[in-house]
């Protein structure tokens, strides 16, 4: 059902990840023009299982009339083990912990919800925005490619390297904090045997792990964390970024070896540095940050789940503002900056998968070895990703 509080406003959106898909859906409902320009020449599909928590997470899904289709792609993964160089086990992670209450592959999620906004969105892939000024009434955008437009508002959900951002806010550097770490997946064919509970094998600083993809158990994915202060790459340049992994892993036991001889005709890899975003204002102007680009967090753990929440409320206030974007940010930033503080500050994934030190990592094993270890963090992940009282918007 598509409602008018918005109708005539036209709205760019960058990024068609999750944030961007998810926010022109609601946009559009309310009657928004809403156009999302892509950096990929099409979905990306890397990555691996993302989750949702809580009912807050799941009932901004269900909204979106998207649930269902969800729990029919689950993946179903299993509880999550340490394991040591000859594989015997150290720990074992409940797939609750691992999984939540709704694990999908960010693939699937981010192909569901393009699904459910492309009916009246309108997408450009294989394009950035170039160059945005603002005038009194609207935001002149350049594209790298497409002819130029003026929009009424523009939408920065292009993650945590946004281009947005880097635009219309400022250099990455003011905003994006280094955490310490990288981190790498890739796929692989399955000749390991090996089956989709994930394994994870530590040293310190380094961990690598694999598990099958449920739906193709012949092939599996390989995810590695490593310490290492910010490094000087070449974003485009894989083979560089394939060698500075090899480099990292070379001499590690348990089927590392394996893994890197899978990595050297890897099509695709992910590699990113393990990051933090932090933007003390997400609204300047015309233009607003959602998702990774205003409060990232590099495998976070529920950056798929506030990114949901942030599209839900932005669309929302701006809908209850009835357009009026200085009233319609300000309240979307109240209501979500406080959900996202608490779930950032919780937020530590590099040293959680790959403590740096060997008593560290002894640490994390013993602890996680034990069952009240275990709850605790079950129930602290729970609590942060379901504390928020979301309102009923208009629709
Ligand atoms: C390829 C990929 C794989 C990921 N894998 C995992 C994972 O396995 N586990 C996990 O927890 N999280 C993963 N993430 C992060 C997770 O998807 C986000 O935390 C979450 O989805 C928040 O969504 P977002 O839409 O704000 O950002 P993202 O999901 O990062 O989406 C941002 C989108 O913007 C596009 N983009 C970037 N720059 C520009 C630009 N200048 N102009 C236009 N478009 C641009 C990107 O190509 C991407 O499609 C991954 C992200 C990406 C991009």
């Amino acid at each position: 059902m598509v409602s008018s509080e918005l109708r005539g406003l036209r709205v760019l959106i960058s990024g068609a990840g999750v944030a961007g898909p998810a926010v022109a859906y609601w946009l559009s409902r309310y009657g928004a023009d809403t156009t999302v320009v892509e950096v990929a020449p099409a979905l990306r599909t890397s990555g691996f299982a993302v989750d949702f928590r809580g009912p807050t997470h799941l009932g901004v899904l269900s909204k979106m009339g998207v649930l269902d289709d969800l729990r029919a792609l689950q993946t179903h993964a299993g509880a999550m083990r340490g394991v040591d160089e000859n594989g015997r086990q150290i720990f074992e992670l409940p797939a609750a912990f691992a999984g939540g209450d709704l694990e999908v592959h960010r693939r699937d999620l981010s192909r569901v919800f393009y699904e459910r906004s492309a009916e009246r969105t309108e997408y450009l892939f294989g394009d950035v925005i170039a160059a945005a000024t603002e005038t009194a009434d609207g935001i002149h955008v350049e594209f790298g490619h497409h002819v130029a437009r003026t929009f009424d508002l523009v939408i920065g959900a292009d993650g945590l390297h946004s281009g947005v951002r880097r635009i219309m806010f400022g250099r990455e550097e003011r905003y994006v904090r280094h955490l310490g770490y990288y981190l790498a997946g890739w796929d692989l064919p399955n000749s390991l045997g090996v089956d989709a509970t994930p394994l994870q094998y530590n040293v310190p600083g380094r961990m690598a792990s694999v598990a099958a993809d449920q739906r193709n158990p012949d092939r599996v994915g390989a995810f590695v964390v490593f310490v290492s202060p910010r490094l000087d790459y070449d974003w485009r340049d894989i083979d560089q970024q394939k060698k500075l992994i090899a480099d990292t892993f070379t001499g590690l036991r348990w089927h590392v070896p394996h893994l890197l001889a899978g990595l050297r005709d890897a099509p695709e890899l992910y590699f990113d540095s393990i990051s933090r975003a932090s933007v003390p204002a997400w609204s300047s102007g015309r233009a607003a940050l959602l998702g990774d680009a205003a409060w990232g967090v590099t495998l976070g753990g529920m950056g798929v789940g506030t990114a949901i929440v942030g599209a839900y409320v932005l669309a929302g206030e701006l809908a209850a503002a009835g357009g009026d974007h200085r009233a319609g940010f300000s309240a979307y930033e109240n209501r979500m900056r406080p959900y996202a503080a608490r779930w950032q500050r919780g937020a530590s994934p590099g040293k959680f998968l790959a403590p740096a030190s060997a008593l560290g990592l002894w640490f994390r094993n013993s602890l996680l070895g034990t069952r009240l270890a275990q709850r605790l963090l079950i129930s602290s992940t729970k609590t942060l990703a379901t504390d928020a009282d979301l309102p009923e918007y208009v629709s």
